[in-house]
């Protein structure tokens, strides 16, 4: 797959945690008595809502298969990257804040099963390694609550993934640009600080 068109997909794929990242931005700096939400904001809530997902570059780096198993880092441990995010509250309680409620959004979003129903979150690790799917569809089945002793997932490679959700017209990818295009309309509207 030529990289532009990988990239492409990419970009399709995370446009539903980049929105959420934006309307979080834009919330939380009201909440904390900005008068504007800012650039700064506004970068930060879209880095920290993609930040798990770079775990695929570490993939990358270590010469292995660039796949759905990057879900298992310690990148998508919700209570290692959250209490990290919280324990910088002395440092900036606001950027503290903005980290920890985009990372929980983004893991949120991936303990939500699709018709890959591998994907799913470790939510108490390390305390607990089972891992909680929600709305998976799995042999035909579709499953309100999964809540697995371990992964049993067999790798999806990033390119396959990419093919079958992102880089067609699926309802996946229809959610991910109205999530993104309400967000957009959000920061036009009341991001005042931009323009
Ligand atoms: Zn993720």
């Amino acid at each position: 797959m030529p990289l532009w068109k990988k990239l492409f997909g990419m970009a399709v794929a995370s446009l539903r945690d980049i929105g959420f990242g934006l309307l979080a931005a834009n919330f939380l700096a009201a909440h904390f008595g900005e008068p504007v939400t800012t650039m700064v904001w506004y970068g930060l809530g879209v880095l920290f809502a993609i930040l798990p997902d770079t775990d695929i570059i570490v993939q990358k780096i270590a010469g292995a298969p660039v796949d759905s198993l990057h879900r298992q880092s310690v990148m998508h441990t919700p209570i290692i990257m959250i209490g990290g995010a919280l324990a910088l509250y002395l440092l900036s309680p606001s950027f503290s804040v903005l980290a920890a409620v985009c990372l929980f959004l983004h893991f949120v979003d991936d303990t939500i099963g699709d018709e890959n129903a591998g994907t799913g979150v470790a939510w108490l690790y390390p305390f607990n390694t089972r891992i909680l799917v929600i709305f998976c569809k799995e042999d035909g089945q579709r499953n309100l609550v999964r809540w697995e002793g371990s992964w049993h997932l067999t790798p999806v490679p990033l390119e396959v993934w990419l093919e079958r959700f992102w880089l067609r017209p699926t309802k996946e990818a229809t959610i991910n640009i109205a999530v993104f295009a309400i967000a957009i309309a959000v920061v036009l509207l009341q991001g005042g600080g931009l323009w």
